[in-house]
């Protein structure tokens, strides 16, 4: 039997990121409105959590524990008092890396640098490439859109190394900072997520020591998708995590919603049927539905992570939901709302900015439901595109 409930420890974890999200919440505003400005990595507020932190002692936070602790996050929308050190290219070196590489840089936040100006959604469509000389692969080529581009320590930039070879040649690189030929073109300036740094990053004949091309494997299959395998190992693990990012903001908005309507009286009822109900009240317990179903379809997606299985397709499921939750429901909660929806004095009209994203990185709604049908109907990327 699948068990839904929650553990007091993770209760009381829940609310200490709570605790620790409204600390940070006076800064939010100030960071969309300042998208020029990066938010500094440790905010004074920090050392009033010092010694506080969310990990329970002695106890490793599987992928639930943060998905829950995202929803919260994501809720408040409170800035991160101290940026984390891990970036979605921890998660590729996490799923591709070899023990010496893991060893070596897994103290590093890394980037993720897949996406090209010509290379979206159709991956095959990558340019960047990476040519054996000697002892060292030299890069050349642009990305775009690299979250966490300019704080990072460095970036996983996945580049071909036979461009005649389609996926299977397509390999990922650990490229540092400071390495000559890799810069920083420019922060994107986004509609929403303004305090996240995203880059158009360069690489210019920038010259990676040959043991720094993650997994080690220099071979190019010519069945299966090769290198690119680690790019959905990536996926499968991060895929939850930005799902709940864009359901907390929904539910921050449902939360803010109701405290309007309860100002005015207006509470929402269960019990009762639909004829003795507001429009209102019917539209927030739908979306109270649509949030629920939403975050259970990201938890099943990370309880089968947490215990090993695949979920490749729940991971896609979980993100389709959530980007469509992340879509409708900011909007639906604005037409309750009337004005105090658009006005900045609230967080509303940023969540509904902010999770517009939701829909798009790490694969688009549409791309997700190619996949869901792809692996329901038993068809191969190549039959079904
Ligand atoms: C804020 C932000 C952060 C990002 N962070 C990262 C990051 O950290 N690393 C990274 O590598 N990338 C990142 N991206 C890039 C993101 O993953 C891409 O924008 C996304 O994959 C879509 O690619 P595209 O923008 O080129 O759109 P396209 O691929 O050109 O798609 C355009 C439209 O066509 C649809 N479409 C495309 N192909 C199909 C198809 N076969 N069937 C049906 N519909 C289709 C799409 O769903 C979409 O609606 C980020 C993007 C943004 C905006």
């Amino acid at each position: 039997m699948i068990d839904f409930s929650i553990e007091d420890e993770t209760r009381s974890q829940i609310a200490k990121v709570r605790e620790i999200s409204e600390a940070g919440l006076k800064y939010s505003r100030y960071y969309d409105e300042h998208e020029e400005e990066l938010a500094p990595n440790r905010l004074p507020e920090a050392d009033d959590f010092r010694g506080r932190g969310v990990a329970g002692r002695g106890r490793r936070l599987t992928a639930t524990d943060e998905a829950l602790f995202i929803f919260e996050r994501s809720s408040v929308d409170g800035i991160p008092l101290s940026q984390g050190r891990r970036d979605m290219g921890n998660h590729t070196l996490d799923a591709m890396g070899t023990p010496e590489q893991k060893e070596r840089f897994s103290h590093l936040s890394f980037t993720f640098a897949m996406t090209e100006p010509g290379c979206g959604s159709d991956t095959s469509a990558l340019r960047t490439t990476a040519e054996l000389h000697g002892d060292e692969w030299v890069l050349n080529g642009e990305k775009i859109f690299a979250s966490g581009g300019i704080r990072s320590d460095g970036a996983v930039v996945w580049a071909t190394i036979d461009r005649d070879a389609g996926r299977a040649a397509i390999k990922p690189f650990l490229v540092l900072r400071d390495t000559p030929g890799f810069s920083v073109a420019s922060k994107e300036k986004k509609l929403g997520i303004r305090a996240q740094d995203t880059a158009a990053l360069i690489f210019s004949n920038c010259r990676v020591p040959r043991d720094q091309l993650l997994g080690g494997n220099e071979e190019v299959s010519r069945t299966g998708s090769g290198g690119y395998r680690g790019a959905m190992a990536t996926f499968n693990k991060t895929r939850p995590r930005v799902s709940a990012v864009g359901i907390g903001h929904a539910l921050g908005c449902l939360r803010f919603c109701k405290e309007e309507l309860e100002k005015e009286g207006i509470e929402v009822e269960h019990g009762p049927g639909m004829h003795s109900r507001s429009a209102a009240q019917q539209m927030l317990i739908e979306i109270e539905a649509d949030i629920e179903a939403a975050s259970l379809s990201v938890l099943r997606a990370t309880t089968l992570a947490d215990s090993g299985q695949p979920n490749s397709l729940e991971a896609a499921i979980c993100k389709s939901k959530a980007g469509e939750i992340a879509r409708t429901v900011p909007q639906r909660c604005l037409e309750i709302l009337g004005g105090s929806g658009l006005s900045r004095e609230h967080l509303v009209e940023k969540w509904l900015r902010d999770a517009r994203i939701t829909d798009i990185y790490e694969g688009t709604g549409e791309i997700m439901r190619l996949i869901i049908a792809r692996q329901i109907l038993g068809y191969s990327s190549e039959e079904l595109r």
